[in-house]
């Protein structure tokens, strides 16, 4: 629900999210980079369990193990990254902007 501006009462609000755009931008980043080393032990640790069934089983297990540490990596950082955001969009800043006015404003507690 989008609340009307305190200011002016205008319904013409808008939402601005930029603690969640940028929350998760650098959530997204910080997970490339922890998803590269969990990639790098990923693949290590494939590697380990693949060598028990051989050559072949190396391959196999380093390509899952960094896909998986990669994608553990990049996801979970990006997605507390964007609820860092979100939370600071919804306590810190103004998140709200009115169209009419040109007034900023935090949404009462939701
Ligand atoms: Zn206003």
């Amino acid at each position: 629900m989008t609340p009307h501006c305190p200011k002016c009462g205008s319904p013409n609000v808008i939402s601005r999210n930029l603690g969640r755009k940028v929350g998760g931008a650098t959530g997204a980043a910080a997970g490339a980079a922890s998803g590269a080393a969990g990639a790098l032990s990923g693949a290590k640790a494939g590697a380990l369990v693949g060598a028990m069934i051989g050559p072949a089983g190396i391959t196999i297990g380093s390509l899952s193990g960094a896909v998986f540490g990669g994608l553990l990596g990049g996801t979970t950082f990006g997605a507390a990254g964007a609820k860092l955001g979100h939370e600071i969009d919804q306590k810190i800043l103004d998140n709200y902007a009115c169209c009419d006015w040109d007034c900023t404003f935090r949404p009462h507690a939701e």
